[in-house]
């Protein structure tokens, strides 16, 4: 008799690694599969770091799944051991109209987070490296910070193993179909697999892997760039510094990070506007793409921009609306799906995790998903 799993996981990437974990940590037979290695720089999981905050400018509806999320990554490093977030606070810059200051303080005084309102003198102040425009406002909150994603990835893949979960690299699945029986059956390089339940975690491949989902997601090109600062004093380090999203009429909004253990201070767009496939995408960076940003950067950090460390490309997944997808397959309740992130889903992981391990197991969750329905496009 061949194995019949209680779920299979496909894609163990941020997402799918904590959907592994929690439903191993529910004492199911799960098994979770991965066509590259564990935390790899393919897909969208990488690059050594990613914001986490709670005054979220997308919308205040996020914040209840953020207060959650805080706790699980809590949890996480608790029980396995490792250092995944350092709070280092956070800087929302802009006009005071503008989304990203406007949004995060909504969000902020709907849900009662604490934070502090800065003009430009009070900014510069407290944060040296940085130089906003007199006619530019923050928002900063304390509790902001970054997550090391790698690590994430790695964290919640032990935690799943220990648990009992099964996990498999180098296996690509090319298909899956629900048998006369409700089974799903998942093909693979590795020959057939069968499961009670599938729980879809393919990050940017999710259009390719549910093509019958018709979702309208688009699959976008961005980069992100590590620069060693000009001046190499402490003002750049994460106890001077905090990470940092900026909106300015002349370019898409950009975010950084301080420099975390001399690995440079890290910057990037949010959104370029460059649709690509993972098959497709240009994984070189051009001389001119790093010449743009240290433009950028120099005008917000005078002195930060010194000698170009690295690039790195990476995917982000939009949907038109900018929220995620997440819910069961309206077709086959035995499958669930998650993604389109949109570029701001990392710090959801460990929420997400638990999510999708209510829906696949019970069918439903006390969280709020309403905005996230998978047929919300139809
Ligand atoms: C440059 C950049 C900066 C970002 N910054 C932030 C940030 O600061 N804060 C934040 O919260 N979010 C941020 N994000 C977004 C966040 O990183 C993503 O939303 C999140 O990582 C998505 O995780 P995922 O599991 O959906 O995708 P992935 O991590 O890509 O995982 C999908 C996995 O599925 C596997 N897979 C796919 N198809 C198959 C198949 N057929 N067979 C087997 N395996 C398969 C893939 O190999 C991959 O490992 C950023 C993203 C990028 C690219």
């Amino acid at each position: 008799m061949p194995v019949v799993y209680d779920r299979i996981v496909l894609g163990l990437g941020g997402m799918g690694s904590a959907a592994l974990c929690q439903i191993a940590r529910r004492k199911r037979r799960v098994l979770g599969l991965e066509q590259f290695h564990p935390a790899h720089a393919l897909g969208s999981s990488h690059g050594g770091s990613r914001i986490i905050r709670q005054a979220y400018f997308e919308d205040p509806s996020y914040v209840p799944m953020l207060l959650r999320a805080y706790e699980l990554w809590e949890d996480l490093e608790r029980s396995t051991g490792r250092h995944l977030f350092l709070q280092t606070g956070g800087l929302m810059v802009g006009a005071p109209g503008c989304a990203v200051v406007a949004g995060s303080a909504r969000s902020a005084r709907e849900h009662g987070l604490a934070h502090d309102l800065l003009e430009p003198d009070q900014i510069m102040r407290r944060f040296p490296a940085v130089r906003p425009r007199p006619d530019e406002i923050a928002l900063f909150e304390a509790k902001a910070g970054l997550l090391f994603p790698e690590d994430c990835v790695a964290a919640h893949l032990q935690r799943a193993v220990a648990a009992g979960a099964e996990a498999r690299f180098g296996v690509r699945v090319t298909g899956w179909r629900i048998s006369s029986e409700g089974l799903v059956l998942v093909q693979t390089s590795a020959g057939e697999l069968a499961a009670e339940g599938l729980v879809i975690t393919a990050g940017p491949w999710l259009g390719q892997i549910a093509p019958d989902l018709g979702l309208p997601l688009n699959v976008e090109r961005n980069v992100m760039h590590w620069f060693e600062p000009a001046a190499n004093a402490p003002q750049f380090g994460p106890d001077q510094l905090p990470i940092y999203i900026v909106e300015r009429p002349e370019c898409t909004p950009f975010y950084g990070f301080p420099d975390v253990g001399g690995q440079g201070i890290k910057i990037g767009y949010h959104h370029s506007q460059q649709v690509t496939t993972p098959e497709g995408l240009d994984r070189t960076v051009a001389p001119t793409e790093v010449a743009e940003m240290r433009k950028t950067l120099t005008d917000w950090m005078p002195d930060g921009a010194g000698r170009w460390l690295k690039s790195a490309v990476c995917m982000y997944t939009n949907t038109p609306d900018h929220n995620f997808v997440i819910g069961e397959h309206p077709n086959h309740q035995q499958v669930v799906v998650a993604g389109g992130f949109s570029g701001h889903g990392f710090k959801f992981c460990s929420v997400i995790g638990e999510v999708l391990a209510d829906l696949a197991l019970a069918g439903n969750t006390p969280h709020s998903i309403d905005l996230f329905r998978p047929d919300r496009f139809a």
